[in-house]
């Protein structure tokens, strides 16, 4: 059997869902996965935060996400006349029923004045339920077995909102108990991104959360394969919307391919490899519009091929570097610094050290700032805002010396702030300001690349 999982682009029109249902019935056992239509989630998160202050506007948001998706099943269903009243009855009343309880806690939100965020990731699932279930439904009317599954019966988490920890071991027994007792025709059509805690609060799993979700049940069925279909065929060298002379990658390993979506290629969310690589199932990336296309395969397997693998960007990032007020380092200072960060929940991209200072790069957040003021108890601590981390992935060059001289050579100036370079996990990072990443970006791609 194979997972398979559409991102936002692929569910973002009519047009595409046919385009996906084709793809899906070329498959014989397909478990299938899905996102939110294409920007839904961004728009729910702002009609959450809308809420704490402007009711009339969240509810303004949340009634464009009903006519969208309302939009795009009447669209979708004029193409399959003959079946069209039942099954648009049962998608209108879904929509309906879906949007009412979106208005029900947009009005909590409102009335407390505040969003938990245990509200704010209710209202980010409505995305994938309202999508999921209409997708199965439509995928119906289309003559395939589709049949909708909640996510929120099989993907149990604990309560980390925003970012929850799934439970492996129960993933794990229900959804094989659910597919071997299925009738063997059906293909599952499941909502990813979301879950629910044991208290049966709605959960998500991060950002890019779906292609996590899909991993987790490949993981749990031991698929053949888990296929992350969406609008690029495969994983570039680089975003090949920043560089469009990138090209597709055939082959990465687990660890390159976690690195790129850990460091910022957000074609794949960064725990997305977990379950498959513990499993050793082979995950491949493909285009929906090109589908003829190879792709990527992501596998245990190495390819040495070429100097540098590829490189991805990072944004917004700061960096925050403590001077000891003692001459010498020692442990205590350096453990110390990071169980400040354990406690903020502030995860660490890069780190230098000199004899008497750690400077520490991670992506700005909120939360930077608390952990800063706790910080100054070790001693100085200068904090620099709009940073960007370049990164190149898989480097097996045996010449270290002239790969890092040649690559700050093509950046501007002395601009790289920091750098750190680890022959054996194949990893350079190079910290620099933010205004001159994405000229960066492209002069290093064009040197190494082109
Ligand atoms: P989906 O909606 O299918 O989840 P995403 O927008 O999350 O799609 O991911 C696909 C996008 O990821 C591409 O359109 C591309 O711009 C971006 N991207 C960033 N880095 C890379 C990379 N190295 N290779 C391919 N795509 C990348
Ligand atoms: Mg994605």
């Amino acid at each position: 059997m194979h997972v398979l999982k559409f991102g936002g682009t692929s569910m973002g029109d009519a047009d595409t869902w046919q385009r996906v249902l084709d793809i899906i019935a070329r498959y014989k056992h397909p478990f299938v996965i899905v996102s939110a239509t294409a920007r839904t989630t961004r728009h729910l998160l702002a009609a959450a935060e809308k809420a704490v202050t402007d009711l009339e506007e969240a509810i303004h948001i949340s009634q464009q996400i009903h006519h969208r998706h309302h939009q795009i099943i009447t669209n979708f269903l004029d193409n399959y006349p003959e079946v069209q009243p039942a099954i648009t009855q049962e998608c209108t009343q879904w929509i309906d029923d879906t949007i009412d309880e979106l208005d029900k806690y947009l009005r909590g939100i409102h009335e407390s004045r505040e969003l938990t965020a245990s509200q704010r990731d209710a209202v980010a699932s409505v995305g994938e339920r309202l999508s999921s279930y209409l997708f199965a439904r439509c995928g119906t009317a289309a003559g395939l077995t589709t049949t909708w599954v909640d996510a929120s019966d099989f993907i149990h988490t604990n309560s980390d909102f925003g970012q929850a920890v799934p439970d492996e071991k129960y993933i794990n027994q229900k959804i094989p108990q659910w597919w071997n007792h299925r009738d063997g025709e059906e293909i599952p059509v499941m909502g990813g991104y979301y879950g629910k805690d044991t208290n049966g609060h709605l959960t998500t799993l991060g950002f890019e959360g779906s292609d996590y979700t899909a991993s987790l049940v490949g993981a749990a069925l031991a698929a053949e394969s888990i296929e992350i279909w969406t609008d690029v065929s495969g994983i570039y060298t680089c975003d090949p919307q920043v560089v469009p002379q990138a090209q597709p990658i055939a082959e990465l390993s687990f660890r390159e391919a976690t690195e790129m979506a850990y460091f910022g290629a957000k074609v794949l969310h960064p725990s997305t490899t977990k379950p498959a690589s513990a499993k050793r199932i082979p995950v491949w990336v493909k285009n929906i519009f090109e589908p003829q296309q190879r792709g990527t395969r992501i596998s245990h397997e190495t390819h040495p091929d070429g100097d540098v693998k590829a490189m991805t960007f990072k944004k917004n990032c700061v960096v925050i570097t403590v001077t000891s007020s003692q001459t010498v380092m020692g442990y205590e200072f350096l453990s110390g610094v990071f169980d400040i960060l354990r406690h903020h929940h502030l995860p660490v991209d890069v780190v230098t050290t000199t004899e008497a200072s750690v400077s520490i790069v991670m992506e700005s957040a909120k939360r930077v700032n608390d952990a800063v003021e706790r910080l100054a108890s070790y001693g100085t601590v200068e904090v620099v805002h709009q940073q960007g981390i370049i990164s190149l992935v898989g480097c097996r060059t045996n010449n270290t010396i002239s790969l890092v001289n040649e690559i700050l050579r093509c950046l501007e100036g002395p601009s790289a702030n920091l750098v750190s370079y680890n022959k054996g996990k194949g990893n350079l990072n190079i910290v620099l300001r933010e205004e001159l990443l994405i000229q960066s970006v492209k002069a290093i791609h064009k040197h190494i690349f082109e």
